[in-house]
């Protein structure tokens, strides 16, 4: 960018202070966390924009983006970029739209609805809403730190999956308003179905200003440890917990040997060459839940009252996608997949890769409701990564035995597995970003003034 352009970003936030521009600053916010993937880090490394703008507000953004759209001026969305995949790394250059300043909490409604601004980071949501007696429907192992924006923009499900679906189902997200790129940005509200139209779109094809999402009852909770002699015996009664809808549950996730072994401040929690489950479960139903896994052979390593997100241990910490990250701190060749089980025949899709790949996967297995209403077990495996075309290979015979794969290998939204068939996303970036400046180079379908309207074969 030509510094007579950074000078008109600052004359239109009229803070200097807001308009970021040292070297080392601007690379860092250009990064997430895309280097979890061996490929990725070859093709991401080095990406960085030529400035970061941090926006209060919508009417604000409106103004930004309608000089950037004038100069073709690239935009990156950023909320706190913990994303996996590279989705807030600008691959152009231009302007990181860095809405952590937009972090307000507008109002938590009697009927549990959050409306939020789209900074407003998980974690501080969660708190304030169990003041009121609501709990986030489900969230990421990165809570804490990742925000209600880049959640919904790059994110999926998490804990509380399991009782409440992932993001995407059951009108969790009730509506957002996104500001176009256009000649004349517009604010424009998406109800209902229409959210789908933004969800997980990757900041491709509108900037969120305001969300209004759907909480749950909170809940008195636990956490739990239990430690199962045979992967298996663990596997089962993590299923009748995950089902079983007589349980209260917010997290399930159950781990291989010698996954466990990573969990270097847990450590002691873990017995050498055991599986290990860990469950968030309603408070008033330990005692209950306890004995049951006694009676199928558990053994309960640790168990205490769930405090809020400053509890120590957290087990979240461990859950979802950290697991690789504890894994890659133990050898930073681990890297890993995301996969979803067939529940009527996941016991063999296992043995089947079990027998194929023998160590180079490592079973982490997470469950959450579908938007049918079912349980589904799914799994965020921590993979030994040898090559491209072994972890291809890996993909490939998943896909070949009916496990389905979210490829987090791959820097475009078609590619990870979640782009929607109806192709709504690519249809709302053909209206609110027509000279392809929203994150461009992450919707490869798109073609400016093309009229796609139908998503190629994948
Ligand atoms: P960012 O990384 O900043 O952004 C994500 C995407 O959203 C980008 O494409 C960005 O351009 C876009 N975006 C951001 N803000 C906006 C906006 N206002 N308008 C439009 N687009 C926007 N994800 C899960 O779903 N579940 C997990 O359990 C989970 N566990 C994780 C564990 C680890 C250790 C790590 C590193 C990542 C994990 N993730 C998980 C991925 C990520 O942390 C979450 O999806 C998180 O919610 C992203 O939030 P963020 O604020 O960091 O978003």
């Amino acid at each position: 960018m030509e510094p007579q352009q950074i000078a008109a970003l600052i004359s239109i936030t009229g803070d200097e202070s807001r308009v970021l521009t040292q070297p080392m600053v601007v690379e860092q916010l250009s990064r997430d966390f895309y280097w979890y993937s061996p490929v990725l880090r070859r093709q991401l490394d080095g990406k960085v924009a030529d400035a970061v703008v941090q926006p209060l507000g919508a009417t604000e953004i409106q103004s930004l983006l309608r000089y950037c759209h004038a100069q073709n001026i690239p935009v990156t969305a950023r909320g706190a970029g913990t994303g996996n995949y590279g989705q807030a790394v600008p691959l152009h250059g231009g302007v990181v739209l860095d809405l952590s300043r937009m972090d307000q909490i507008e109002e938590i409604q009697p009927d549990g609805v959050a409306v939020c601004q789209p900074g407003v980071r998980l974690g501080v949501l969660e708190s304030e809403a169990r003041k009121k007696g609501w709990e986030l429907r489900c969230y990421p192992s990165t809570v804490v730190k990742s925000s209600l924006g880049g959640f919904l923009g790059g994110g999926s499900g998490g804990i509380g999956s399991v009782a409440n679906g992932n993001l995407r189902d059951f009108q969790t997200v009730r509506a957002l308003q996104v500001v176009t790129m256009e000649p004349e940005p517009r604010v424009i509200l998406h109800e209902g179905e229409a959210v789908h139209e933004i969800l997980h779109a990757w900041g491709t094809n509108g900037v969120i200003t305001r969300i209004w999402l759907a909480l749950a009852p909170a809940v008195e909770w636990s956490q739990c440890m239990i430690a199962f002699s045979d992967f298996h015996a663990a596997y089962d009664f993590s299923e009748r917990i995950a089902t079983g809808p007589e349980w209260t549950k917010r997290l399930v996730t159950v781990f291989e040997w010698p996954i466990s072994s990573f969990f270097t401040p847990v450590k002691q929690y873990a017995p050498e060459g055991k599986a290990l489950i860990f469950f968030l479960i309603a408070s008033e139903q330990l005692v209950a839940f306890e004995s049951a896994a006694r009676a199928t052979g558990g053994q309960v390593t640790y168990s205490g009252t769930y405090l809020g997100l400053r509890s120590r241990p957290l087990l979240s910490d461990y859950t979802w996608n950290h697991t690789t990250l504890w894994a890659m701190k133990a050898d930073d060749a681990y890297t890993y997949l995301q996969c979803g089980f067939d529940p009527d025949t996941v016991r063999d899709q296992l043995r089947q890769l079990k027998e194929k790949f023998g160590d180079e996967i490592l079973f982490h297995m997470e469950f959450w409701k579908n938007g049918t209403g079912r349980v589904i077990p799914g799994a965020i495996p921590v993979v030994y990564f040898k090559s491209e075309e072994r972890l291809n290979e890996m993909i490939d015979f998943c896909r070949a035995i009916g496990v389905f794969v979210a490829n987090p290998h791959v820097n475009n939204v078609e590619g990870g597995g979640r782009y929607r068939p109806d192709n709504v996303q690519l249809l709302a970036k053909q209206r609110y970003d027509p000279k392809n400046l929203l994150n461009p180079g992450k919707m490869v379908t798109f073609q400016p003034e093309g009229q796609a309207s139908r998503a190629p074969n994948l």
